[in-house]
């Protein structure tokens, strides 16, 4: 879902996507005829073209599913609410793998093929620009495992006690059909049915449990527009903590066989860690709270799923690891709340969650923020750019350290008053939004009043150290 200054942007970009191969509607009396296009099969990222998919924007999914990790059988129905962004001939949706048996477009049985990571519907009709349309997709099978060059596995992992679900830049389509790119915001609403006896977590609100037949089916839903592959899934045995955190619940979760030490501690600390970034960031973004550490050892990164972030068991082996903690709350703001338009401006994200961290540190008691800086500063290759920098950089050292860098140079530049309440602006205006580098450079200098463009062109884009502010 795509709200505020984004809708105006992202709808353009959707339209102007397109297919041009169509066909031509019927003309009622006294109407003219419409042209039924087919969406594109990408939504117009450069770095992944045929990431999402053109000509709708989905506002809703439902997901009703049923895992059985013992033969690692996933199955069950998705139903998309969306509104055409043009007149719609057949549109795509992205799912990688799985079996589809039945699609249906507003109760009516659509024809659906496969062409590679596309499932392709075409309705019994036209959909009409701006209308609003409801898709069930009936599917089941053993969802597949993804491999990311930078961040190992991901998609759908069976694991020994269950399944994780996880990962970017894709991720989502591995287990539900998706317009999978972060510019296509929706709301989820998820049942997970699973062998009783096991956890079943996801994002957002818990709904809460019902057991029948040996099996049970947990509720969760995420009200606030989420990004794709913000989404997760991890099943198996957990030790579940469910309170309150103020006034909103929260769920963090530790893999049994985990010891009971460093992980849980960190995880305790996840409140008191959203508390200290809402005083730099503005007020926490959703309605609920949480973290989930798994014990499997191909999660070997952690990533900022919305709401509950997943933490590989690496970060708290020998310590309670509270800087991916402050980095992954981070993103609640950098990332989920505000979301990137198109991935080249993965340091939006990345670059500020880096940041936190040296935030937390030094509110922690440890090295402060201008030490972190100064050490970094001295080691940074000025070779690789921070902003745009390539589909095979969007992990790079670039895009995290040298993006912490340029928000620190940042600060020193416009002064700490100004700073915080650039961060407070920028985090309120797009809040459930998708936002540029350009964009972000343009509230910058409208709040400081300072003219920043050589700044990020220097920091963001330059290949010789910058000048130290
Ligand atoms: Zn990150």
């Amino acid at each position: 879902m795509k709200i505020r200054t984004a809708r105006a942007v992202g709808a353009a970009a959707l339209v102007a996507v397109l297919a041009t191969s169509g066909c031509t509607g019927l003309p009622g009396v006294g109407e003219t005829p419409v042209t039924f296009e087919a969406g594109a099969d990408g939504i117009g990222d450069p770095y992944f073209p045929t990431y999402g998919n053109g000509g709708y924007d989905v506002l809703s999914y439902g997901l009703k599913l049923r895992y059985d990790p013992a033969g690692d059988q996933l199955g069950g129905t998705a139903t998309i609410t969306a509104t055409a962004t043009a007149n719609l001939s057949r549109f795509n949706l992205d799912l990688v793998g799985l079996t589809v048996s039945e699609v249906t477009v507003d109760g009516t049985t659509a024809r659906h093929a496969r062409e590679g990571d596309e499932l392709v519907i075409t309705p019994e009709s036209g959909l009409h620009r701006d209308s609003r349309f409801v898709v069930e997709v009936d599917y089941s099978g053993t969802p597949v495992t993804v491999r990311s060059p930078d961040l190992g596995e991901g998609g759908f992992i069976n694991t020994d006690d269950g399944a994780i679900a996880l990962g970017q830049p894709e991720s989502a389509s591995t287990w539900f059909p998706v317009n999978d790119h972060p510019l296509d915001k929706a709301t989820y609403d998820i049942e997970i049915t699973v062998p009783e006896g096991l956890s079943a977590l996801s994002n957002g609100v818990p709904g809460g449990t019902s057991t029948a037949d040996g099996w049970t089916t947990w509720k969760w839903a995420e009200r606030a527009p989420m990004a794709s592959y913000l989404t997760t899934l991890v099943i198996g045995d957990y030790r579940v903590n469910s309170g309150t955190h103020a006034g909103k619940p929260i769920v963090t979760a530790v893999a049994a066989e985990l010891p009971t030490t460093y992980a849980d501690a960190a995880m305790a600390r996840t409140g008191e860690i959203a508390d200290y970034l809402a005083t730099l960031f503005g007020p926490y973004p959703f309605d609920s709270y949480g973290g989930i550490v798994v014990a499997e050892s191909r999660i070997g990164y952690a990533l900022e799923t919305q709401s509950r972030p997943v933490y590989g068991p690496s970060f708290f082996r020998r310590d309670t690891g509270e800087w991916v903690v402050a980095h992954e709350l981070a993103h609640q703001w950098f990332g989920d709340s505000v979301s990137i338009h198109h991935w080249r401006d993965i340091w939006l994200n990345e670059g500020f969650a880096s940041y936190a961290e040296w935030l937390w540190e030094e509110h922690d008691g440890g090295r402060s923020a201008q030490a972190n800086f100064a050490d970094e500063y001295a080691q940074t290759d000025w070779s690789q750019p921070t902003g745009d920098p390539g589909r095979s950089g969007i992990f790079s050292r670039a895009v995290y350290k040298r993006g912490a860098l340029t928000v620190h140079a940042l600060r020193r530049t416009v002064g700490d008053d100004a700073f915080f309440r650039l961060l407070k602006t920028w985090t309120a205006e797009k809040r459930d939004g998708n936002a540029t580098t350009a964009e972000f450079v343009a509230v910058a200098e409208r709040v400081t009043g300072k003219s920043l463009r050589p700044f990020f062109d220097d920091w963001l884009y330059g290949t010789t150290a910058p000048p130290l502010p």
